[in-house]
């Protein structure tokens, strides 16, 4: 069975970008709309020799409408089936209410995760990252999924947990 990692968070944060970083595909449907891609999207990514599942999910954390609820629903069931999720979250808006909200749900699922802080390119990466150890989600990882910068470390990060 190889390792099932979920990439889960806010929509427009850069998930359905990490997942063609790591799959190598186009696949995933990327969209300056948020929350278009609705539906799981598996694909098989790998670190060093080492290869894995990769989950991409639709957006979560702003339930208001039914659509909304049941992304977080279809999210929430995509961390059950992972082993290990990375947890993305917007370096360049910094930490929202609904990060803080999704962060309480991941916790009560007790499975481990890795804080990406997503858009970090081209900015002061400490300060992009300081705030999110607010989560108390360990170190948060700053990355760019559109330019593939530190995806390695995150993945060598990920792998550990599994
Ligand atoms: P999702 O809704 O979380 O799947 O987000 P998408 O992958 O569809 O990306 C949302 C928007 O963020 C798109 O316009 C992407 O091009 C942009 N984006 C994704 N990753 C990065 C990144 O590392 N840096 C910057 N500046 N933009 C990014
Ligand atoms: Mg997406």
């Amino acid at each position: 069975m190889l390792p099932v990692v979920a990439l889960l968070g806010r929509p427009n944060v850069g998930k359905s970008t990490l997942f063609n970083q790591l799959t190598g595909t186009r696949d995933a449907l990327v969209a300056d709309t948020p929350g278009l891609t609705r539906d799981r999207h598996y694909g098989i990514g790998r670190s060093g020799d080492r290869p894995f599942i990769v989950i991409d999910t639709g957006g979560m954390g702003e339930a208001e409408a039914p659509v909304e609820s049941l992304m977080e629903q279809q999210s929430l069931r995509a961390l059950e089936e992972a082993d290990v999720a990375i947890f993305v979250v917007d370096g360049r808006q910094g930490l929202t209410p609904a990060d803080e909200e999704l962060a309480r749900a991941f916790r009560r699922q007790n499975k481990p995760v890795v804080v990406a802080v997503n858009k970090a390119e081209g900015q002061a990466r400490d300060a992009a990252v300081a705030e999110f150890h607010a989560l108390a989600m360990g170190q948060p990882r700053a990355i760019s999924a559109s330019l593939g910068r530190g995806i390695v470390p995150l993945m060598e990060e990920v792998l550990s947990h599994v």
